[in-house]
């Protein structure tokens, strides 16, 4: 295994919380998008991942090893989900105007899914209550499975994408007192009020 998918992968693991196939997959995949837009250095890129995965589902970790390996997550704004029951995603690199979208090969899921793992699982075992002699085997598969049959990868696309613009603007909800950002505010009976005010008042 090289140095830099080793470190990817064991960042993943801490971050998730348990050891399981779908966070090197999140990896593979991640990296693969990364390498067909030409990015070699996250750090110096404008890039903006939507996955396809959840709301939530087996092998819902995939989005976890996304975000590790492209640098797009959750906190950093970058990220999102559109809940469509997918291990897919789009990358885009936003300044170059360039996607590409990834989906895991249906037939791996279904192997994965079929594995004595992912049965208990499914059962309400926790991951961490089962042995990793169990578990580890499927992860060693999805490292070293040949691309073509870990995912599809699609053509490079042109896109327009604006990320969604960030706000630093801070209101004061007219009704709980709460500090909540601008762009989130809602008025209401003359009032500027947040969202959870908005839907009970
Ligand atoms: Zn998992
Ligand atoms: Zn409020």
């Amino acid at each position: 295994m090289k140095t830099k998918f080793k470190e990817l992968l064991e960042t993943s693991f801490k971050f998730n919380g348990h050891k399981c196939p779908a966070i090197p997959l999140g990896i593979r995949t991640g990296l693969t998008a990364l390498k067909k837009l030409g990015v070699e250095d996250t750090s110096n890129k404008e890039l903006y991942c939507i996955a396809e995965t959840g709301p939530v589902h087996a092998m819902h970790c995939f989005v976890d090893g996304v975000q590790v390996s492209t640098a797009c997550t959750f906190g950093e704004g970058n990220f999102e989900k559109t809940n469509r029951g997918k291990l897919a995603f789009t990358l885009i690199d936003v300044k170059d105007k360039k996607s590409v979208r990834i989906v895991v090969k249906p037939k791996l899921q279904k192997k994965l899914l079929d594995s004595e793992f992912m049965k208990l699982r499914s059962q309400g075992v926790k991951s961490e209550d089962i042995d990793f002699q169990i578990v580890n085997p499927l992860i060693q598969m999805v490292i070293t499975l040949p691309d073509n049959e870990l995912m599809t990868v699609g053509k490079i696309k042109e896109t327009d994408f604006k990320p969604p613009k960030g706000t630093f603007n801070l209101v004061i909800c007219e009704e709980c007192g709460e500090g909540v950002f601008e762009n989130a505010i809602r008025y209401k009976n003359g009032k500027f009020i947040c969202k959870s005010c908005f839907d009970s008042f």
